[in-house]
């Protein structure tokens, strides 16, 4: 605190990432990074890069990367935008378009930099909690009425459990006058995206990431799709906060990542396998284990505390996460997919810490 601060920041409660270790030999299953590396044509793509180039400003609206993520898509480059990784994508939204006099709804159990976002533009919110079984119900958040946007990711974090399409699209039909974020970070590993539905719903925002399912957390790219005028609105804050969000190296890269389907393909199928044995031997363990879409499962050991099991993964050099709150969810670990040696690795630094405290 200093007498410098403006009043916003002294308010402020900053989301707090997953833990990035400096000291080497961790296994670091707490922030649903991919365990592989990028494609190789990713690298080729930056290592290849004119760096001499990089004495000039990146094109501001890093158009080739548009022109492939649209490709990819089937939209058109009005329909697309680009930021420096998806959180930032998000918080053009919640300045842009989510502000409103009425609340902007999101589950009580999802991404917490939601009402990180909320909190620094002031924007009025209202938790909609999930079903007894960690479901996000469309009709719950209909019951509200007047809202101000509605967001949430799908498949939801950290739950991992996906919503049906058609059940977005009920949502979509249902709740016309708001905008409506679908967060889409883990689509790629089980759900269907809401991008079908772009050219016929004109309130429909997909956000998107390279940082999961193509291996480029480190890279920072984070994409939009929508109706151009929702494009817009982001694209006047941008112009408004920063024009070159996106540098060359990251609009190479990027643009590499959206074209290489094959690294992709046999990326995500690898950890969905991973996932699927993953899921089967926690549960042979005892654990209740939420239907996972996504690259991480959502675990908890009945009769044992969250925060003790995390701690004692750690111990044998095995990182995943926990949450304290809501209260519902702090029995549960949220476990990043690792490769299959990583995962050997958390089932036997388990058995350990499983055998160390039996359970109450
Ligand atoms: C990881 C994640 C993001 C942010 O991704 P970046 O593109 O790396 O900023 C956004 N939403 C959810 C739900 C995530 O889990």
């Amino acid at each position: 605190m200093s007498r410098y601060w403006s009043d916003i920041v002294s308010q402020l409660t900053p989301y707090v990432p997953g833990e990035q270790p400096k000291i080497d030999g961790l296994i670091k299953l707490n922030t649903n990074e991919c365990p592989y590396g990028p494609s190789e044509k990713v690298l080729a793509a930056i290592n290849g890069h004119n760096t001499e180039a990089l004495r000039l400003y990146s094109d501001p609206q890093a158009l080739a990367l548009k022109e492939a993520i649209a490709d990819y898509h089937g939209l058109s480059v009005a329909q697309v935008f680009v930021g420096n990784g998806s959180d930032e994508v998000l918080a053009h939204a919640f300045m842009g378009l989510l502000k409103h006099d009425a609340p902007l709804l999101f589950p009580d159990i999802s991404y917490s930099f939601y009402p990180v976002y909320a909190q620094l533009y002031g924007i009025q919110t209202r938790p909609v909690a999930l079903a007894e079984d960690f479901s996000l119900r469309v009709d719950d958040l209909l019951a509200v009425g007047k809202n101000g946007g509605i967001i949430f990711p799908n498949p939801n974090a950290p739950t991992g459990i996906a919503l049906p399409l058609t059940e977005v699209e009920r949502l979509l039909q249902a709740n016309p006058d708001s905008v409506v974020v679908v967060d889409e970070a883990y689509v790629d590993f089980g759900a269907d995206t809401a991008a079908t539905l772009i050219n016929r719903y004109p309130q429909l925002l997909v956000v998107r990431t390279l940082s999961k399912s193509r291996a480029l957390a480190g890279l920072r790219v984070g994409y939009a799709l929508g109706h151009p005028d929702l494009i817009e609105a982001l694209t006047r804050v941008k112009d408004s906060f920063n024009s070159y969000p996106l540098d060359r190296l990251a609009i190479a890269g990027g643009v590499a990542a959206m074209q290489d389907l094959e690294w992709f393909e046999s990326t995500r199928q690898r950890i969905i396998t991973t996932r699927e044995r993953l899921v089967a031997a926690l549960e042979a363990r005892g654990a209740q284990v939420l239907p996972s879409a996504a690259n991480f499962v959502f675990a908890q050991f009945p009769g044992r505390d969250g925060a003790a099991l995390a701690a004692g993964l750690r111990e044998q050099r095995v990182l995943v996460r926990h949450f304290r709150r809501p209260e519902r969810i702090a029995p549960f670990l949220r476990i990043t997919i690792g490769t299959e040696a990583q995962t050997d690795a958390l089932l036997a630094a388990l058995d350990v810490v499983l055998a160390a405290a039996p359970a109450a």
